[in-house]
């Protein structure tokens, strides 16, 4: 008699225990599904102002990340040279370079995608990163000079 109306009784008790814990796990649900929906717009959000980054390839095999809204000075320096490489107004220049032509520090500042400032002697390029099928190749093509001289060797 006693056991029964013990298990009556938690029976009893139990289902309001239950439906709070029913509650509180669905609470969790919701919260879970909205914070995701917020971390998903802000990634969005996010992914639409990314910031335009310059890579620097050096001669080493090493890759350095410019980020263009900072203005920065980067040198680098590898077994086969020296190049200073300067970040102004968004945009990403050779400054300095001990190459025997400097063809480098006659090329545009870049800024967009798929533009490339090359040091062939040193090795080094600097690429705005992108999502350009040429992007992370060196590309010769993707150069532009200051003049309309050509004194690249063909
Ligand atoms: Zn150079």
């Amino acid at each position: 008699m006693e056991s029964v109306a013990y298990s009556g009784k938690g029976r009893r008790a139990l289902n309001p225990a239950h439906k709070r814990r029913v509650a509180i796990i669905t609470a969790l649900i919701y919260a879970a599904i909205i914070a995701a929906c917020f971390l998903i717009a802000r990634w969005v959000i996010g992914g639409l102002g990314e910031r335009a980054v310059a890579l620097v390839h050096d001669g080493d095999g090493a890759v350095h990340e410019l980020p263009l809204d900072e203005d920065a000075e980067l040198r680098v320096e590898t077994s086969l040279g020296v190049n200073v490489i300067v970040v102004e107004d968004c945009a990403v220049r050779m400054a300095e370079a001990d190459c025997p032509h400097g063809d480098c520090l006659r090329q545009h500042a870049i800024s967009q995608p798929g533009e490339q400032i090359i040091c062939l002697p040193h090795e080094l390029w600097i690429e705005i990163a992108g999502d350009d099928a040429d992007a992370g190749e060196m590309d010769t093509d993707a150069v532009v000079y200051d003049d309309d001289v050509d004194t690249v060797a063909r």
